[in-house]
Parts: structure tokens; C-alpha cells; sequence
């Protein structure tokens, strides 16, 4: 039997189906010893801090995190930080092979004027802020204006318009940041604005969250229906229709057809929207945009513009895999082919592909880069693993530490009649974990 030392970096969805391949490949010749290393003292990655806090059922993917948790050949060493307490050369030396499936947490740039004006904001920033991330708790989010502007069409500009625009009532039994709530209970926002550069046809929404939309309690949702008619004439060009794209135009339509309830919270949704200046003094006041066309199925400017009074604005352009010692960065991911970087390093997940697929696109991804790693291994290294990369008396938090944080907040959820209340300062999670 030959048993092989495996480290994955970063506790997100990607770096837990990575270690559920790794045990669904062990046989009576080959095992693997799993150490996942996590920066935060919580793991769990997007689903914690990622996935809005309205939506509970994609987080239940974190019972299927806690059962490969629970398998004898994994550890977890969260409060270690790859850089800084250990080195990706150590990671190297000390394993057979080593998985950074460390994600892409930096927000995207929009590259134009006004741009880091006070209350321009990136979803990088502002979506871990209601989702109590330690690291994103001080974020200034000013929320006196009554229009906010969200730039960009995919899930993650619906998730921060949704939060915006939704009644915060709504959000009292989820487990959204304690400091988001109480600041979205005083919100004077009414209007949120999504507004995507090219036309429907070409939204990255997917349709289960358009067709979400007309479901809120409170809040009218507004798609312009020539809009969504002008975009289905041009897919349908050239003949069949691809599946997806005619859910996503068919739930768009539906929005733009259904009768609205007079409230005043409004959630509306732009298409050939394309923004090109932040105006405002010192703080945003203003968004101005050229409006595009499509031609001949090219998307192309026109001389036109306007301008969306607002005081907020938020961009969710997509996102970029952080930079650290040992590892290029290209096109926003990290430099590699098919998830192998160099010798005994891989990559899966964001920091691979870049920041593409929903949480279940990470399983058949890291199940692949499994596959060849497992190809590439040779013998068993004899080494000690991470025990002897940590300085003694670092407060690492494991598997049974973290139980200890997810049962307390779980306890003070159940009082407040929420999944949990999740503790946001660093200090005392690990004191929770380590009492
Ligand atoms: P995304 O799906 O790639 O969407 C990014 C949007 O930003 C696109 O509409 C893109 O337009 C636009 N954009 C990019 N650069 C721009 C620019 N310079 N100016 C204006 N617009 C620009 O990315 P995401 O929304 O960050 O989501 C990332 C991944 O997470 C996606 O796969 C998404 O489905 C997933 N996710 C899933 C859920 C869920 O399942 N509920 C929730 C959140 C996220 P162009 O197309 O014109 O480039």
C-alpha cells in the first residue's frame, strides 16, 4: 500500500471536492493523507462568505464539506496563512503533491474615470461584508442615497442588487452579517439599477436566478420587454436556439410581463448599458453610460448617452486570483495547464479556471486534476507533513476547533431564529475554537 502526503490550500468548495476525489480514488494500493490548509479560522470559502444570504439552500452543500471532514485520512489547519506561515517551496518539499485551490477574491476593475470615488464599490468588497467576512467588516458602505447602480449581468450583480433592493425584513431569519443588517434596515435605497454592457441575449445571469426575481415580496422588478423581444429575434437567427440561452430570454420575458405590485422598492434591469465615467465630488453622484447596439451580432457603441443619478455604485465585473510567491498569475488565474502548475503543484477551482461555473462545477473540475495528479504520483515521500512548517504555540484551528465555532454559532442562531450568527472577528473565532 502506498500512502501519499496531499495538500490542498483553501477551505472552499473547490479545495473540499478536490479532497472528496482524492477518497473516492483510494484503493488497497493507494491512500491519501489529507491536509487542507485554510487562511481564515473558518472554512467553507464562498459558500460562507460568497453565497448570498437569501439563497439557504445552496449553502446545504456544506453538510456534504463536513462529511469529507469526518473521513479519518483528513485534517484541517485553518488559521494558517500560505506566504506567511508557511511557504509554498515547504508545502512542496513536505508533500507529494500540493492543491492551491485558493479561489480569485480580487474584484475586477471597470478602468474609467471616477472609478475610486467614496461609495464606488467592488462586489469583491461588498458581498463579504454582508456576509460577515473578518477581513471585510470596516468596508465604508454608504446607503443614504436613493438609487444605487450595479454594473455588470451575471449572478453575482443579481445577488448585490437583489440584497439592495429586497425589503430587509426579509433577510431577520437568515444568517447575513449582524453589522450588514442593521445598516440595510436604515437603507434610503428604493432603485437599484442593474446594467449590463451587451443585450440579453448575451446576460450571464442563468435562468433558476431570473426566474427568482418576480417571486420577491416587496420589490418590483422591471426588464424592458422590446429589450427582451429585439435580443430572442436575434438569437433565434440562424435557427435552433441554444437551451439556456432561451431559459434565460423566456424567464427575462416573463419578468417584463409581469404585473407589478406598487411598491417602492424597484429593482431594474438595463441591457447595451455601457458605463464610461463615475462622476461626483469626492463621493459618487452619478453614472454615465454609452448606450451600444447589436449589429450583425457584433456589439458596437453608439454616439448616445445618458446618465443614472446614484449614490452607490457597485461592479461586479468578475474577479482575478490573488498574487503570491510561486506563482504567476494570468488572465486573472493561475498560470497553468489542465490544474498542474510545476513539479508537484496544482491548482483547482477559480484560481484554476478563473472565476467561471457555479459550486457544482468545481466537483467534475478537481475530480479531473485528481485524475492527473494521481497519474504524475511516484513514490511516497518520507517527510513530516505541515507539523513541522508551523511555529510551536501557532493557534492552528482543526476539525474539532471549527466544530466548536459552527455549534456556537449554530446555538446563537437558534435563539435569534436564524441558521446561525456567524461571529466576525478573528480573535474570537479562534477563541472560540480553541476554548
Ligand atoms: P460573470 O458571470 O462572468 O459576469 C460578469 C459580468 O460582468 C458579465 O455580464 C460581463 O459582461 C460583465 N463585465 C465584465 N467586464 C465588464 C466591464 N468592463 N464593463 C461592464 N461589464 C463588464 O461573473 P460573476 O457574476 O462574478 O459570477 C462568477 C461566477 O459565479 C459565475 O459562474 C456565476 O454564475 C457564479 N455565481 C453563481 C451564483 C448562483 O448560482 N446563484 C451566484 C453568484 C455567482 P460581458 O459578458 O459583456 O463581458
Amino acid at each position: 500500500m502506498r500512502k501519499f502526503k496531499i495538500a490542498i490550500v483553501g477551505a472552499g468548495p473547490a479545495g473540499y471536492f478536490t479532497a472528496q476525489a482524492f477518497q473516492n480514488a483510494q484503493t488497497e494500493e493507494i491512500s491519501f493523507a489529507i491536509d487542507m490548509i485554510e487562511r481564515l479560522p473558518t472554512p467553507w470559502g464562498l459558500v460562507r462568505s460568497g453565497v448570498a444570504p437569501d439563497h439557504p439552500k445552496i449553502k446545504t452543500v456544506s453538510k456534504v464539506f463536513e462529511k469529507i471532514a469526518k473521513e479519518p485520512n483528513f485534517r484541517l489547519f485553518a488559521n494558517v496563512e500560505l506566504g506567511k506561515d508557511v511557504s509554498l517551496k515547504d508545502l512542496r518539499d513536505q508533500y507529494d503533491a500540493v492543491v492551491l485551490s485558493t479561489g480569485a477574491s480580487k474584484g475586477r476593475k471597470l478602468g474609467i474615470p471616477g472609478e475610486d470615488l467614496a461609495n464606488s464599490l467592488s462586489a469583491a468588497d461588498f458581498v463579504p461584508w454582508y456576509n460577515a467576512h473578518p477581513d471585510y467588516v470596516n468596508i465604508e458602505v454608504d446607503l443614504s442615497s436613493d438609487t444605487a447602480v450595479v454594473i455588470g449581468a451575471g449572478n453575482v450583480a443579481m445577488d448585490v442588487a437583489r440584497m439592495l433592493a429586497i425589503d430587509p425584513t426579509e433577510l431577520d431569519q437568515t444568517d447575513v452579517a449582524e453589522h450588514a443588517l442593521v445598516k440595510l434596515k436604515q437603507s434610503s435605497i428604493r432603485t437599484v439599477i442593474i446594467c449590463g454592457r451587451r443585450g440579453p441575449e448575451h446576460a450571464a445571469f442563468t435562468a433558476p436566478e431570473i426566474r427568482d426575481l418576480p417571486k420577491l415580496e416587496n420589490t418590483d422588478v422591471y426588464i424592458n420587454g422590446n429589450q427582451i423581444k429585439a435580443a430572442t429575434e436575434r438569437a433565434n437567427i440562424g435557427g435552433q436556439i441554444e437551451k439556456d440561452l432561451r431559459n434565460n430570454l423566456e424567464a427575462m420575458k416573463l419578468i417584463a410581463e409581469h404585473s407589478k405590485k406598487g411598491v417602492d422598492r424597484k429593482l431594474e434591469i438595463k441591457f447595451l448599458s455601457m458605463p464610461i465615467e463615475i462622476k461626483g465630488n469626492k463621493k459618487v453622484e452619478e453614472v454615465v453610460f454609452t448606450i451600444n447596439k447589436v449589429e450583425d451580432g457584433e456589439v458596437i457603441s453608439t454616439n448616445e448617452t445618458f446618465a443614472i443619478k446614484a449614490g452607490l455604485v457597485i461592479t461586479a465585473i468578475g474577479y482575478d486570483a490573488v498574487e503570491y510567491l510561486g506563482v504567476i498569475i494570468e488572465n486573472g488565474r493561475i498560470n497553468n495547464i489542465a490544474g498542474h502548475i510545476e513539479h508537484n503543484v496544482y491548482t483547482t477551482g477559480w484560481a484554476k479556471r478563473g472565476p467561471t461555473g457555479v459550486i457544482g462545477t468545481n466537483k467534475s473540475d478537481s475530480s479531473d486534476v485528481v485524475d492527473l495528479i494521481i497519474e504524475n504520483l511516484k513514490e511516497p515521500k518520507i517527510s513530516e507533513g505541515i507539523t513541522t512548517l508551523l511555529k510551536s504555540g501557532h493557534e492552528v484551528i482543526d476539525q474539532l476547533a471549527w466544530e466548536k465555532i459552527n455549534a456556537s454559532e449554530v446555538i446563537s442562531g437558534e435563539i435569534a431564529g436564524k441558521p446561525r450568527v456567524k461571529e466576525v472577528k478573528r480573535e474570537k473565532l479562534i477563541n472560540i475554537g480553541l476554548s
